[in-house]
C-alpha cells in the first residue's frame, strides 16, 4: 500500500507526504518552519517520523522552508544539481544529487525523477514506486512532453497540477508578463492540458486521482470538480487539493 497525503498545495506553498512502508518521503516545503509544523500538528503528522526531503526545484513555494526544516529534523535531502546551485541552501544535514533521467533507491522506495518543461534551472517531478504500485506526483510544468508522457505512466495513483483556467488567466489581473509565464511552454498546466493527460491514462489501473497546485486567483476548485466529474465512472476516487489543507490521507493498495 502506498499512502499520500499534503500539507498544502499551491503557489502560496507545497509539501507533499508519501508513505510506503515505514518510508515517508516530504515533497518540497514551501511552508516555513513554523507553518509546517502547525500543519503537521493539525494533521496529527508526527514530521520526525520523515525519512527525507525530495525538492523539485528551486522556486520558493517549493524550496522555501527546507533547509530550517532539513536542520530541524536531521532529514537528508535529495535534489538536482541545477536545484541546488539556483538556490544553494546554507548547512544542510545531508546532500543527495539526483540525476533527472536515473532512479534511485530511497529505502524501501524506487523514485523516479521526471524532468520537466518548467522555469527552473533543473526541475523534477516524481514517480514512486513500492510493492508493485506506481503513484505520480506532477505540477509545475507547461506542458506534457514525450519525455513526461512516456515516464509518467502505468499509474496507481496521480497527483496533477490542475493549475489555471486559459479563460480566467487570459481576462484576470496578472500582469501581461505573468500571464506569459504561467501560460507558457515553461509555465503550469492549464485546466484543458491536465484533463488531456489524464483522459488518456490506463483508467483500468488508475485508483487515485488528486487535482492539485490550482490557482486561487485563475482557477476555482469547483469548476475542476466539474471537468472530473465524469471521470469517476471510471476512477474510484477523485479528490481535490487545496492551498490551505491540501488533503487527508489516501492510499493506493492492490485489489482485494
Ligand atoms: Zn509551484
Ligand atoms: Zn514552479
Amino acid at each position: 500500500m502506498i499512502r499520500v497525503a499534503s500539507l498544502g498545495s499551491g503557489s502560496r506553498g507545497n509539501a507533499t507526504v508519501i508513505e510506503c512502508g515505514a518510508t515517508r518521503l516530504l515533497i518540497d516545503c514551501g511552508f516555513n518552519l513554523k507553518t509546517i509544523e502547525a500543519r503537521a500538528a493539525e494533521a496529527a503528522f508526527d514530521l520526525s517520523s520523515l525519512t527525507a526531503i525530495l525538492v523539485t526545484h528551486e522556486h520558493s513555494d517549493h524550496i522555501g522552508g527546507v533547509s530550517k526544516l532539513a536542520r530541524r529534523y536531521k532529514l537528508p535531502i535529495y535534489t538536482t544539481v541545477g536545484t541546488w546551485h539556483a538556490k544553494p541552501q546554507t548547512e544542510v544535514p545531508q546532500l543527495n544529487f539526483l540525476c533527472s533521467h536515473s532512479p534511485v533507491q530511497i529505502e524501501e522506495v524506487c523514485v523516479y525523477p521526471v524532468a520537466v518543461p518548467h522555469d527552473a534551472r533543473e526541475p523534477v517531478q516524481f514517480v514512486f514506486e513500492y510493492d508493485g504500485l506506481r503513484f505520480g506526483v506532477l505540477t509545475d510544468l507547461g506542458s506534457i512532453s514525450a519525455h513526461v508522457a512516456e515516464v509518467v505512466s502505468d499509474l496507481d495513483g496521480l497527483l496533477i497540477e490542475f493549475n489555471h483556467c486559459v479563460e480566467r488567466l487570459r481576462t484576470g489581473s496578472y500582469p501581461a508578463s505573468l500571464k506569459r509565464r504561467v501560460g507558457g511552454e515553461f509555465g503550469h498546466l492549464n485546466n484543458a492540458q491536465a484533463l488531456d493527460f489524464v483522459q488518456q491514462l490506463d483508467h483500468q489501473r488508475l485508483q487515485l486521482l488528486v487535482a492539485g497546485h490550482i490557482s486561487e486567483q485563475n482557477n476555482c476548485s469547483e469548476v475542476v470538480a466539474e471537468m472530473l466529474a465524469p471521470l469517476s465512472s471510471t476512477i474510484d476516487r477523485i479528490q481535490i487539493a487545496s492551498q490551505r489543507q491540501g488533503f487527508d490521507w489516501l492510499e493506493i493498495a492492490h485489489p482485494a
